[in-house]
């Protein structure tokens, strides 16, 4: 009952192995570099071959042979309006992911070139799709359309889709199994807070908001983009500073965030090292950080017109105790002492894994 797991990003194809009647993975590893000079590795068909070889070699082979795989499951970022849960990939779905490339040019195209790579060199093995955005199809749509003419909406489906879908849904699962209570019961606040950050907001296990948006730009402070701000503020800068659309767009993503208010990292463990070195503006950096968290908690509280829980994951929520102790501090007086501040681990493969193994064994 094996399960590969392929998460194809722009320069790398993440894989782990699972055994489902354990849950647990065989193998895992990271081809990086793709495409990059003197990498070895020119293509995401390489990639995907270069992981073929090595679960069939060494003196120990993690597989004796390819068939032993059942299934296939991709992480695929952007799904649209198409798809709300896991699907069996097939001719009209890659179609669909294909559609969605304007709205994921980074993401969606190493994503179709690791699921048709696996065609060729897995033949025969099911492939799924599991999309970052299908968890957020529940939200209503007074969250998901923006104050823009609504013809926009119709012409280029500009709305809210929201991301890391698939490690909310997993951490809020735990947080249900921790808490013991049934999801389906529960108001909770999950955040993922790692390069890219997002929290949402799990009303009875749906998700009924989230803080990114058409792109993962919106919402808190990441380590290289600005997250919410007045959208006026693009056109004055484009103005002011005489830059073309993919430079407005660069320093949004990439230039702005803990890296751009800091002047020093995008890397939370940094800022930490120099706010204890008394640098001013990595303690700014912070303080926007976690100041558009506690804001956002307070807010989807507002919506689920109430909270349980509240979930920290990513690799800043996971490893950061003091964010935790700061939020508690803040809020306990405000929320009171039943709401749980959580830290679980999310595991985005293992979630893919499980919808893979159901999809496959369901639907022959
Ligand atoms: P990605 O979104 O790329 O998967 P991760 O979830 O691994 O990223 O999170 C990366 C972030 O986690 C970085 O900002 C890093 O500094 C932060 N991080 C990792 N370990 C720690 C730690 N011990 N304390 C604070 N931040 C940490």
């Amino acid at each position: 009952m094996l399960i590969l797991v392929i998460n194809c990003g722009s320069s790398s194809a993440k894989y782990q192995l699972f055994n489902m009647n354990f849950g647990k993975a065989l193998a895992k590893g990271v081809i990086e570099r793709i495409g990059q000079k003197n990498s070895g590795c020119k293509n995401h068909y390489r990639a995907i071959a270069l992981i073929k070889e090595k679960l069939l070699s060494g003196r120990k082979p993690i597989l004796k042979s390819v068939g032993d795989i059942i299934g296939i499951g991709h992480r695929v970022v952007h799904g649209g309006e198409s798809f709300s849960e896991a699907v069996i990939i097939k001719k009209p779905v890659i179609k669909s992911i294909e559609k969605m490339i304007e709205l994921a040019p980074l993401h969606n195209p190493p994503a179709l070139s690791g699921i048709k790579a696996c065609s060729k060199l897995f033949p025969g093995i099911r492939q799924v799709a599991v999309f970052d955005t299908a968890f957020h199809q529940s939200i209503p749509p007074h969250a998901y359309i923006y104050g823009i003419p609504f013809g926009f909406y119709k012409k280029y489906k500009i709305r809210r889709y929201g991301f890391h879908g698939t490690s909310h849904r997993f951490v809020a699962n735990e947080a249900a199994k921790r808490l013991k209570k049934p999801l389906g019961k529960l108001k909770i606040i999950t955040a993922h807070l790692g390069n890219g950050c997002s929290m949402t907001a799990v009303l009875n296990g749906r998700s009924v908001d989230t803080t990114m948006g058409l792109t993962p730009l919106e919402g808190l402070l990441m380590g290289t983009r600005a997250g919410d701000m007045d959208p006026a503020i693009v056109p004055f800068l484009m103005k002011k500073e005489n830059l073309s659309v993919s430079k407005a767009e660069e320093l949004l993503n990439k230039e702005s965030g803990l890296l751009g208010v800091s002047g020093i990292s995008n890397d939370m463990r940094d800022i930490l090292c120099y706010i204890r070195k008394g640098k001013k503006r990595a303690r700014l950096a912070y303080d926007i950080f976690t100041y558009r968290i506690r804001k956002y908690i307070g807010a989807y509280a507002a919506v689920m017109k109430g909270l349980d829980a509240v979930i920290l994951t990513g690799g800043i929520g996971e490893n950061m105790p003091e964010l935790k102790r700061r939020l508690l501090g803040d809020l306990r007086p405000i929320l009171g002492t039943k709401i749980k501040f959580l830290t679980i681990p999310t595991n985005e493969e293992l979630l893919i894994a499980r919808d893979t193994y159901r999809l496959i064994k369901t639907k022959k």
